[in-house]
């Protein structure tokens, strides 16, 4: 799987519905998973994690008894669920605030919020540079990493209609990790090679006319490669 940061898993969870718990049926809470597992030292692997915080859940609720009976512990369980699998499993703990600590929907709620309003700006700009036809500036969003992933995504959508064969170079050496954004970007790079007549030398991968017989770049034999 490739490399997401915070961010981007955070923008893929927003975008998700959140599951409902299948114990009690209430909808499950955003949890942000602490930097280091106390436990095994291994970490989550992930993040963010969906846990039923519902004091009333029959899941919670008995598992204080069978702690205590099986193990003789004061503790319970929660229901959790990654947010890939939509497998729900049990995490321990050790009091009625266990865990609560990290439930992050009123934050997650503001960084949704100031996500909203950086798309917002982000279209709104792309908007401009589409009407006056500046592929630079188009190019520097799609480069920053900073901006959201959809307004990097259109970014690149856009490129393949505005942008000059300078922007070939720079497009092909973006490593974003992100499936979607490569996907648009070599889209966008074929696109602007059918723009000017151009395409790849596949022995120097230099930049030459769509009919040459012979690289420009390397001296390599072209026809019919
Ligand atoms: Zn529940
Ligand atoms: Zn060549």
């Amino acid at each position: 799987m490739a490399f997401e940061t915070r961010e981007q898993v955070l923008e893929k969870i927003l975008s998700q519905e959140k599951p409902k718990c299948p114990h009690c049926k209430e909808e499950m809470k955003i949890w942000e998973t602490p930097p280091i597992n106390f436990a095994d030292g291994l970490g989550w692997g992930t993040p963010f994690l969906y846990i039923c915080f519902n004091d009333d859940c029959p899941l919670y609720r008995q598992g204080w008894d069978h702690m205590k009976e099986t193990y003789a512990q004061t503790a319970s369980y929660r229901c959790m669920c990654y947010p890939d699998s939509k497998q729900f499993q049990l995490i321990p703990v050790f009091s009625p605030m266990g865990a609560k600590g990290q439930i992050i929907d009123d934050q997650i709620l503001l960084e949704q919020e100031m996500l909203k309003e950086a798309i917002k700006k982000g279209f709104s700009i792309l908007a401009d540079c589409y009407v006056s036809k500046d592929g630079v500036a188009v190019l520097n969003l799609l480069l920053d990493a900073s901006q959201p992933m959809r307004v990097r995504v259109k970014a690149a959508e856009m490129i393949g209609d505005i942008g000059e064969i300078e922007a070939i170079e720079p497009l092909k050496n973006i490593r974003s990790g992100n499936d979607k954004l490569d996907n648009e970007i070599e889209k966008s790079v074929s696109k602007i090679h059918k723009r000017f007549f151009t395409r790849e030398c596949p022995f120097c991968a230099e930049i030459i006319k769509r009919r040459a017989k012979i690289c420009k770049h390397c001296g390599a034999e072209v026809a019919g490669n």
